[in-house]
């Protein structure tokens, strides 16, 4: 959501005259956009603002600081750290270009008001892209499930879905400048809900496909409460939406899933995922995983352990509980000791590690078509994306194949990622 924020503000800015530079000391104007979901990203803010302060002093590079962070701490940034010239909070990102231009620092934008626009960013910004070959679509900002850990609603405000009509135009405009490949964004995409037709997620889907004919189609998040038959029935029915589901367990416990307020146990969780594997049998799983939450004893992490090897997953994310200031969970003891928590977390990345030859085993000798978009950052291949969302790099391919589907037969299944040749 991040990175599509960005291009917005990006392609707002050139609109108005700047240029892009790719390195910060020849740039005039510097803008960091922050992530406020754990207390790590918050931190990592100051130290990368601190490190532009010689070309400020220098030059008078201007530093503005947009997303969660601006909106969670607002004027505190600036009284925290002076040199920063603009905060911008979620929602008045459009504000920029207009900002840097006046001259007057520094700049403080929270309203939350600015949070309940159905459109954040002007037309003009749509439609362009940093990446060439794919690019992410916001369909709905902000959420309504305030999970008991979770800082979102807070610095995103109320759920709000912009118009199908709008999302279908951008997506065309994004063909026609050459993407092939679009994932829908949201904090939970199932939520979805037209403010014209009122139709919902699994329909929108469906008018994408008909209206806009892309090569591949994917969405992220998609809220395991909210997950539904519908939606698994458009893995088989819509032929360019590819074979990979995120879908965030965040623990295999029960009783952390109600402390977590995350709304269906795991039991239901597992169904959900029979649901999404009867309609798309060779479907791709990935999940989030919070370990070290309030109250979390031994036995519900081994639960987590557990499911992690009884779903195998393709890919999985996970993360140290973080306390987040304005959530139910931070009033919670935070009890688990940070060295139990790291425990944790090594014993479940373990896990995954062990799990990835055997879930992966079913690429091995098979032919998967990949999207190449980048040149390896090690060795002379290219690299891209695999219909399963893993990234793989191609022996035989060169810089030509950047932006085509490629036949690839599967050589290796690498750590983290996989290798095949070329046909
Ligand atoms: N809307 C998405 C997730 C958004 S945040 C969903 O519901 O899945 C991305 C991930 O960050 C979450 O899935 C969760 O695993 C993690 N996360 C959120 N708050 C956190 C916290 N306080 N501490 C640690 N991880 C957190
Ligand atoms: Fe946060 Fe829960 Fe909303 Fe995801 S669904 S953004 S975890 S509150």
């Amino acid at each position: 959501m991040n990175v599509y924020d960005s291009e917005r503000v990006g392609v707002m800015l050139i609109n108005s005259g700047w240029h892009r530079s790719d390195n910060p000391e020849d740039a005039d104007l510097i803008i960091i956009n922050s992530c406020s979901v754990r207390e790590k990203p918050l931190l990592k803010l100051f130290s990368c603002a601190g490190r532009y302060l010689p070309l400020k002093k220098k030059k008078g590079t201007l530093i503005f600081i947009m997303g969660c962070v601006a909106q969670q701490l607002g004027k505190e940034i600036v009284k925290k750290a002076s040199y920063i010239d603009g905060v911008f909070g979620p929602g008045s990102e459009d504000q920029i270009p207009r900002v840097a231009n006046s001259g007057k620092f520094p700049y403080i934008s929270t309203e939350k008001k600015d949070l309940t626009r159905e459109e954040i960013f002007p037309e003009e910004s749509k439609g362009q892209f940093f990446e060439p070959y794919s690019a992410y679509v916001t369909i709905i900002h902000g959420c309504n499930n305030f999970c008991s850990y979770c800082i979102v609603p807070y610095v995103r405000g109320p759920e709000i879905s912009r118009k199908a009509s709008s999302i279908v135009d951008e997506i065309n405009k994004l063909k026609d400048n050459g993407v092939l490949e679009v994932t829908l964004l949201g904090q939970n995409v199932n939520s979805y809900k037209d403010p014209e037709t009122g139709m919902d997620f699994s329909d929108l889907l469906h008018i994408i496909s008909e209206k806009c004919s892309l090569t591949r189609l994917r969405f992220v998040t998609s809220h395991p409460k909210d997950f539904n038959s519908k939606l698994a029935k458009t893995f088989s029915n819509i032929p360019e939406l590819m074979p990979y589901l995120h879908l965030p367990a965040q623990s295999g416990s029960n009783n952390v899933l109600e402390k977590m307020k995350r709304r269906y146990t795991i039991e239901q969780y597992l169904e959900k995922m029979d649901m999404a594997k009867q309609s798309c049998p060779e479907i791709s799983l990935s999940s989030d995983f919070i370990v070290g939450f309030p109250g979390e004893t031994r036995e519900d992490f081994e639960q987590t352990l557990e499911l992690i090897t009884n779903v195998g997953y393709d890919t999985i994310y996970a993360f140290n509980y973080s306390p987040r200031p304005m959530t139910k969970a931070s009033e919670y003891k935070d009890d688990v000791a940070t060295v139990e928590k790291f425990k944790r977390l090594n014993e479940l990345l373990d896990r995954q590690k062990e799990m990835i030859p055997k879930v992966r085993s079913r690429y091995l000798d098979e032919l998967q078509k990949i999207l190449v978009e980048s040149k390896s950052p090690k060795g002379d291949t290219f690299m891209g994306r695999s219909e399963h969302n893993l990234i793989t790099h191609v022996i035989g391919s060169t810089e030509e194949d950047l932006g085509k589907i490629l036949e690839v037969k599967i050589t290796d299944i690498l750590k983290n990622t996989l290798r095949g040749k070329k046909l």
